[in-house]
């Protein structure tokens, strides 16, 4: 069977890369979205091992020692990883296996896995950026002013990606990403 393509989804905490990650999965066959660990807490509905898998952060820095990260990287000051066993297996059945993870993980990607393929998804505007984060309701005015301070050097980073997604209309932009998804061969 032909390995599966490794998709990073990456830009700025509110510029819809969960949202267009969700919409992915429900518009491509054999695409699978990586659960990542963190030491950040739960927010208010999310589950253990569904969103995220919640670690204290001795336990994720032994699964750092241990090389259990495919990429991790502090952001917001939290630590958030992908947990490198789980990617591989997808990979080896064939799947489209899918990371959402900010910037500095994705150029841990690229270098450890030069054929990844790296989306870049970007707000309209700084402007409704902020507004997305907090229409959001789940960040403090402290977290939303750190991501926004984080966006700006992110944003600057976007024409190294493979493709740039504005996320403006989320049907457009949604159409944008299974196409570029679907149209992946090798
Ligand atoms: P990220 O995963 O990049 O942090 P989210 O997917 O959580 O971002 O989206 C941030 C907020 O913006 C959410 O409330 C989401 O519903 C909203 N949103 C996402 N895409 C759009 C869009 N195209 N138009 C308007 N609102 C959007
Ligand atoms: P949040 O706290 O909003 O869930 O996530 C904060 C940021 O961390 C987002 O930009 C999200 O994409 C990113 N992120 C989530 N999981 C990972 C991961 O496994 N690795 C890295 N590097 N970033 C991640």
């Amino acid at each position: 069977m032909a390995r599966g393509h490794l998709i990073v989804i990456s830009g700025p905490s509110g510029a819809g890369k969960g949202t267009l990650v969700k919409r992915l999965l429900a518009d491509v066959d054999h695409a699978w979205v990586s659960v990542s660990a963190t030491t950040r807490a739960p927010r208010e509905g999310e589950a253990d091992g569904r969103e995220y898998f919640f670690l204290t952060r001795d336990d994720f820095e032994r699964g750092i020692a241990a090389g259990d990260f495919l990429e991790w990287a502090e952001y917001d000051g939290n630590l958030y990883g992908t947990p490198r066993a789980s990617v591989q297996e997808h990979l080896d059945a064939g799947d489209d296996v899918v990371l959402e993870i900010e910037v500095q993980g994705a150029d841990q990607v690229k270098a450890n896995a030069p054929e990844c393929k790296r989306v870049f998804v970007a707000p309209p505007s700084l402007e409704v950026l902020e507004e997305r984060l907090r229409g959001r309701g789940t960040n403090s005015e402290e977290s939303i002013r750190a991501r926004m301070r984080t966006a700006e050097v992110e944003l600057s980073r976007k024409m190294e990606y493979d493709c740039v997604l504005v996320n403006d209309d989320l049907d457009t932009a949604a159409a944008a990403l299974a196409d570029y998804v679907t149209g992946l061969i090798d």
